[in-house]
C-alpha cells in the first residue's frame, strides 16, 4: 500500500513495531537475530516517517484577528460591555516600557543610592515575556507550566542561565509545590507572577541589576533587591503619567476600528462601562486621542483610580465623584451612578446594586488574568474576554513556515521515539538516543522562535503555560485587540474547540 503505508505506520507504529517483537519471541528467533532486524526496521521506520513528514501539507494560517474560545459565549445574552483601560483600550507603544524602565531605574539610584553605572543599563524588550514567576528568596526568574514545572533552560539568576543540576539542588526537583508557588493567597508570597505587560521593564532592571552585582562581586541579598526595584517602578507612575498624557500620539498606538466597535454596541443598545486603576486625567486625555473628544458619549459609567481588584472584593469603599473644575472629589455619599460624571474607588457589589446589572449579562475585557477577570469570572458570574496583545506576534510565528515545519516533524519524531522506545538492544538504543538527541534540538529551536530565553508565553513544549491556564479559567475568549470583534456578528456565539481528552482518539478520523 504505497500511498497508506506511511500514514499507516505513524498512526499504528507502536501497535506494529511491539507486534513484531511479540511475533519473534512467538517462533523463537535468538537475541541476535532480533537485535539486527531492530536495526534495519528502526532506520526504514525513521526515513518512513521522515517522507511522511515532508509529504505533508503545512498548516493553514491561523487568523490573527480571530477571537478564541475558552467557554461557550452567546453574545446575545449580553447587554452590559464592561472594559478596562491599560493594555485593554489603550494599546501602548513600547516607547512606554522604556520610559517606565528609564525612570525606575533612575529612582532606584537617586533614592535608593544604587551604584550610578546602574544608569548606564539599557532596557532589553526581547529578554523577558509576560507570565514569568519571580522567585523573591532565591532571586531566580523562570517559566513555569500548569503544573507548577520549571520549563528546562527557561529559568535566570540575574541574566544568567541556571544549569538542571543547579535547579535540582535549589528545589529537590524541577515542579515547585503549589503553597509555594501561589503562597501570596495566604499572605506568605515567596514568589511574583508578572502577569501584566508594565511588569516586562520591571524584570528586565530586576535582571539586570542582579547580574551587575554577580559581575561587580558585590554582596546583595535578593530579597531587599527585589523590594527595591519593585518600590522604585511603583513610585514612578504618577510622572509616567504624566510624561504620557502630554505627549499622546508618542505613546499610544491608534487603532482606527476602535470608534466602529462603540458605535456598534451603542447601535445595538448595549450599556457599557469603564473600570480602571489609572488616574481620570490620564484616561482622558488617552480615550479623546483614541476615540475622538466626545469619547464620554459611548460609556454609561465611567470608573478611574479603582485599585482593581480590590474594587471587586471590599465592599467597604464607597464610590466617591470626581469634581473635574478642582480635579478632587466630592466628600457626600454616591447614590446613584450618571452617565457624563466620573467616579472615583467604589466597589462591584454596589455598582451592581446602583445599576441592576446581574452576572450573566455583563461582559467585562481586561488585559490582567487576576486583577482584570479571576474575581468577576468566578465569584459574580460575569462573562469576561481577555485582551492580549502579545497574541499577533505569538501567531506571526506560529505561521511561520519554519515553525511549521519544526513543529510538525517534532510531533512525528516524537510519536517513533514513543513506539520504538522498548527495544533494548545496545545498538537500537544508540539510535534511539540520536533520535532523541534530534527532539531535544527541535524543542529548543520551536521555543527561541518566540522568544530565545522564555519561548512562548502560553506554552511550554507540552503544557499550557501557569498563565495559559490562569487565563484559560478565568477568560471566556480572548483575542489580541477588541476591535477583532468587528469581524463578528453582535449576536455571535463563540463555541470552543472540542479538546481530545489523553485517553480519547487522537482524531475522530482516526
Ligand atoms: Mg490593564
Amino acid at each position: 500500500m504505497p500511498v497508506l503505508g506511511p500514514l499507516y505506520s505513524v498512526c499504528f507504529a507502536r501497535v506494529r513495531l511491539r507486534s513484531h517483537i511479540k511475533v519473534k519471541k512467538l517462533i523463537g528467533m535468538c537475541s541476535s537475530q532480533r537485535r539486527r532486524y531492530s536495526q534495519e526496521h528502526l532506520q526504514k521506520c525513521y526515513e518512513d516517517h521522515r517522507a511522511l513528514w515532508e509529504s505533508k501539507k503545512l498548516p493553514e494560517n491561523v487568523n490573527p484577528r480571530s477571537v478564541f474560545a475558552c467557554n461557550e459565549l452567546d453574545l446575545r445574552d449580553v447587554s452590559v460591555y464592561g472594559f478596562d483601560y491599560d493594555y485593554t483600550l489603550a494599546n501602548y507603544e513600547p516607547a512606554v516600557e522604556h520610559l517606565i524602565y528609564e525612570l525606575g531605574k533612575n529612582v532606584l539610584v537617586s533614592k535608593y543610592r544604587y551604584p550610578e553605572e546602574i544608569k548606564s543599563l539599557k532596557y532589553n524588550r526581547e529578554f523577558a515575556v509576560r507570565g514569568l514567576h519571580y522567585d523573591i528568596e532565591h532571586g531566580l526568574l523562570m517559566k513555569l507550566d500548569q503544573f507548577q514545572q520549571i520549563q528546562q533552560g527557561s529559568i535566570y539568576h540575574g541574566l544568567t542561565p541556571v544549569s538542571q543540576e543547579q535547579v535540582l539542588k535549589t528545589y529537590g526537583g524541577r515542579s515547585l509545590p503549589l503553597h509555594y508557588v501561589e503562597g501570596h493567597l495566604r499572605g506568605d508570597t515567596k514568589m511574583a507572577h508578572l502577569a501584566d505587560l508594565f511588569s516586562l521593564p520591571e524584570m528586565c532592571l530586576l535582571s539586570q541589576v542582579a547580574q551587575y552585582f554577580m559581575d561587580h562581586n558585590l554582596q546583595y541579598h535578593s530579597v531587599p533587591l527585589f523590594n527595591d526595584v519593585k518600590a522604585a517602578i511603583a513610585s514612578i507612575h504618577p510622572e509616567m503619567h504624566r510624561i504620557v498624557g502630554r505627549n499622546i500620539s508618542e505613546y499610544l498606538i491608534k487603532d482606527p476600528d476602535l470608534v466602529t466597535f462603540f458605535q456598534r454596541l451603542k447601535e445595538n443598545n448595549k450599556e457599557i462601562f469603564i473600570i480602571t486603576n489609572s488616574p481620570f486625567y490620564f484616561v482622558n486625555a488617552g480615550l479623546s486621542y483614541l476615540l475622538g473628544e466626545d469619547w464620554r458619549e459611548f460609556f454609561d459609567v465611567v470608573v478611574a483610580s479603582a485599585k482593581k481588584p480590590a474594587f471587586f472584593t471590599d465592599s467597604m469603599r464607597p464610590f466617591r465623584e470626581l469634581n473635574e473644575e478642582i480635579h478632587t472629589q466630592t466628600w457626600g455619599p454616591v447614590t446613584q451612578l450618571e452617565k457624563g460624571k466620573i467616579y472615583l474607588e467604589g466597589n462591584l457589589k454596589r455598582l451592581q446594586e446602583l445599576k441592576g446589572w446581574q452576572g450573566q449579562e455583563v461582559l467585562y475585557f481586561g488585559d490582567h488574568p487576576y486583577s482584570d477577570l479571576a474575581d468577576v469570572s468566578l465569584n459574580h458570574g460575569w462573562r469576561t474576554g481577555a485582551i492580549l496583545w502579545e497574541l499577533d506576534y505569538e501567531i506571526q510565528c506560529l505561521n511561520s513556515d519554519d515553525y511549521k515545519k519544526m513543529s510538525g516533524w517534532l510531533m512525528i519524531l516524537q510519536s517513533l521515539i514513543e513506539s520504538s522506545q522498548d527495544f533494548e538492544d545496545e545498538e537500537s538504543r544508540k539510535m534511539i538516543e540520536k533520535w532523541e538527541e534530534e527532539r531535544d534540538q527541535l524543542r529548543k529551536k520551536t521555543k527561541e522562535l518566540f522568544n530565545p530565553h522564555f519561548g512562548s508565553v502560553f506554552r511550554t513544549h507540552d503544557n499550557p503555560t501557569y498563565f495559559s491556564r490562569r487565563l484559560f479559567r478565568f477568560a471566556d475568549i480572548y483575542t489580541s485587540r477588541l476591535s477583532n470583534l468587528n469581524d463578528y456578528s453582535i449576536n455571535h456565539t463563540f463555541y470552543p474547540r472540542r479538546g481530545v481528552l489523553p485517553h480519547e482518539y487522537k482524531s475522530l478520523f482516526v
